[in-house]
């Protein structure tokens, strides 16, 4: 196995070799949408950017177990242990089955993604399934003394966890700081202390989702499920945990100490954070109105963009930018990228009717091919790998225009191996706009280059030439009109 893989992992802040638990497999956790509501670009470029690792991970031949959760209860309004479960305040102000609105919302993510060619996790469990579970990981927490029942409701002791081990290596936020910064708020009247969090919330009568359990009818804390499901499908120690920067606190440091109050170790070996996609240089946020959804970006139906952009087109804007950094959205940097997407499927169709001219090849593939796995290999460096890309586009160009050489074997090989990383690890496709936008730039540019003929001819009073143009397009269909500042052309 491909051993110079290398990961930035959030948890020592620090690019580590990746090495997995077990040869040749991996383990990886990634947090999954709470469907309440359409998922958001925003949403949509981390899960992109999980899709990119899980595909390079494959690619590199591991076997992958990509669990990629869907939460439809627990996660309140505040992200917090106070106010209403989203997804019942959305059944509640719909007038619909709380279960209605994860149908509804779990569709439309799937088929987002699927638009985006994001391949399917291998397991996609969700929390309500999985209450069982959940319940189990309280009295394990509890029996270790890390957790508290009151009133029905069951809380997870910082306090007395971090005197046994240290709470906040992944944010860094030190418990005395949090402390500090933490007020009782609103309903959490019942916990010892206000950065307790909740594994176990009692329902009150007006809350349409809850269970039975030992500590009454009630429903899960946000936190409990992805440890509890991490734990179910990849064990108790496992290679890869993922999500959104923002998701680091208060989240994942929860996720961390409820597993380690039960199994006595780092559940997660390297914690990998995808950053934010920004609007207006805002981050973008369902909560605030600063955000555009995906179908509202393809159809062009939104009050942000002029135009419309494909699923593709996004997704190699998002590509563009290396997963750890922000990536603001906007119309000048999305018709860049709509050129550079043209411009990366007009080279690989070329490729593809490409015939080798020569024994030797002007290009070393070979130094060319290291760079392409060393940009991957160094934390998936998608943007590097792009450029990469282009720079056979280059050569694919030359040598379509004779200028360049390619040997049949090279030949072979560089479709090979752009059909892998365009198609397997970047996961992009030609898509029908892509093919009928390159065409029209192939149209429009025949058509400017002829006029600017026909108006050379005409100026120099060779009308022959200039008629022959016109007559011939007109017989396309294709009028010309002559103006005194140059000719233009309507296509009919
Ligand atoms: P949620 O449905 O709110 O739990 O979010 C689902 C995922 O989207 C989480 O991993 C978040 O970190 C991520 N996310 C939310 N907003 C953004 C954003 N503006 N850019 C990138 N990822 C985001
Ligand atoms: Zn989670």
């Amino acid at each position: 196995m491909n051993s110079s893989l290398v990961v930035f992992n959030s948890l020592t802040s620090k690019k580590e070799t990746f090495k997995s638990i077990l040869p040749n497999k991996v383990g990886m956790y990634v947090c999954g949408p709470t469907v309440y509501s359409n998922v958001h670009l925003g949403n949509c470029r981390t899960f992109i950017s999980f899709d990119l690792i899980f595909r390079y991970l494959q690619h590199l031949g591991y076997k992958v177990r990509y669990v990629r959760n869907i939460t439809d209860v627990g996660h309140l309004e505040n992200d917090s242990d106070y106010g209403e479960d989203r997804i019942a305040k959305k059944a509640r102000l719909e007038s619909i089955e709380p279960m209605e609105v994860v149908q509804r919302y779990t569709l439309d993510f799937r088929d987002t993604m699927t638009r985006f060619n994001a391949l399917p996790p291998s397991i996609e469990p969700t929390a309500t399934g999985h209450i069982v579970e959940q319940i189990e990981l309280i009295k394990k927490i509890i029996n270790q003394g890390d957790a508290y029942e009151v009133n029905g409701s069951v809380y997870f002791d910082i306090i007395k966890f971090n005197k046994k081990t240290p709470y906040g290596k992944l944010s860094g936020r030190l418990i005395e700081e949090l402390i500090h910064n933490t007020r009782s708020l609103e309903g959490q009247i019942d916990k010892k202390n206000p950065q307790d969090f909740a594994l176990w919330k009692k329902a009150e009568p007006e809350h349409i989702m809850h269970w039975p359990s030992p500590w009454g009818e009630g429903f899960p804390g946000w936190h409990l499920e992805c440890t509890a499901m991490s734990q179910k499908y990849l064990g108790s120690q496992f290679d890869i945990h993922g999500g959104g920067m923002d998701l680091k606190f208060p989240h994942h440091e929860c996720e961390i100490a409820q597993a380690e109050s039960v199994y006595k170790k780092s559940p997660v070996n390297y914690w990998l954070h995808a950053n934010m996609l920004t609007l207006n240089g805002k981050k973008m946020a369902k909560s605030t109105g600063n955000n555009i959804l995906p179908d509202q970006m393809f159809s062009g139906e939104n009050k942000v963009f002029k135009k419309a952009f494909s699923p593709m087109v996004v997704r190699f804007f998002m590509l563009q930018a290396h997963y750890r950094s922000i990536v603001d959205i906007s119309e000048i940097a999305l018709e860049a990228s709509e050129k550079g997407f043209n411009r990366l499927v007009e080279g690989i169709k070329t490729l593809d009717n490409l015939v080798a001219s020569s024994i030797t090849s002007e290009f070393d593939l070979k130094a060319w091919k290291e760079k392409c796995y060393g940009a991957m290999n160094d934390d998936f460096n998608s943007p590097i790998l792009i450029g990469y890309l282009f720079d056979a586009v280059k050569y694919i160009n030359a040598t379509a225009n004779n200028k360049q050489e390619i040997s049949t074997k090279d030949l072979e090989e560089l479709k090979q191996i752009m059909n892998e990383f365009f198609n397997d690890v970047l996961g992009l496709k030609s898509d029908e706009k892509s093919i009928k936008l390159s065409e029209n730039i192939k149209l429009q540019g025949t058509l400017d280059l002829l006029s600017e003929i026909r108006d050379k001819a005409r100026n120099s009073k060779d009308f022959e030439t200039s008629d022959l143009i016109r007559d011939a397009l007109a017989k396309l269909n294709i009028q010309i009109n002559d103006a005194p500042k140059g000719s233009s052309f309507k296509i009919k």
